[in-house]
């Protein structure tokens, strides 16, 4: 449920710190009395930020929806050879679509793919998986890649939606 309400509560008895927890929709805040304006206005928005974005982190990884497309593609694209740890969105990846730690099996996908359309979203997570291969961007690596027909289009569509991440242009 998307925080709607903020409802403010001054406490003389707090000194320093603003806490917040959500009730339903509402963001409840308990802040000291002293606390000026402008400063509790910036901290409300930066704690308002934080549950928001872990809400929404949790309602994209509630399903096994993103697991079972990874599982799907280790079989078709991969031979079942690949080894996943855990993929999962992520809320706190930004200018970076994707994450694969090679070492750990673990893949971060970031929530603004989970916006976009399935085949740029399988095609994330095709590249990401294909790190687990291929750690690099080398020729065998974008061989891989390019066994998913619609991956230079979605390149094309990330770099269109603004990446900072050179990692999808082609090296
Ligand atoms: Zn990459």
């Amino acid at each position: 449920m998307p925080i709607t309400f903020i409802k403010i509560l001054r406490s003389k008895k707090r000194r320093r710190t603003v806490s917040a927890h959500v009730v339903k929709d509402v963001l409840i805040v308990r802040a000291p009395e002293s606390i000026a304006e402008s400063r509790l206005e910036k901290v409300i928005t930066e704690l308002k930020t934080k549950i928001e974005r872990k809400q929404l982190k949790e309602e994209l990884n509630k399903d096994e929806s993103l697991r079972q497309r990874a599982k799907e593609f280790n079989q078709q694209y991969f031979g079942n050879q690949l080894n996943i740890n855990s993929i999962e969105y992520v809320t706190d990846q930004i200018s970076k679509f994707g994450c694969c730690n090679f070492r750990t099996g673990c893949i971060r996908i970031s929530h603004r793919i989970s916006f976009m359309p399935q085949w740029v979203r399988d095609y994330v997570i095709i590249h990401e998986l294909a790190h687990l291969a291929v750690p690099d961007h080398s020729k065998a690596f974008w061989e891989v890649v390019s066994r998913y027909k619609f991956a230079e289009r979605a390149r094309g569509y990330l770099i269109a939606a603004g990446t900072q991440d050179i990692l999808y242009n082609k090296l």
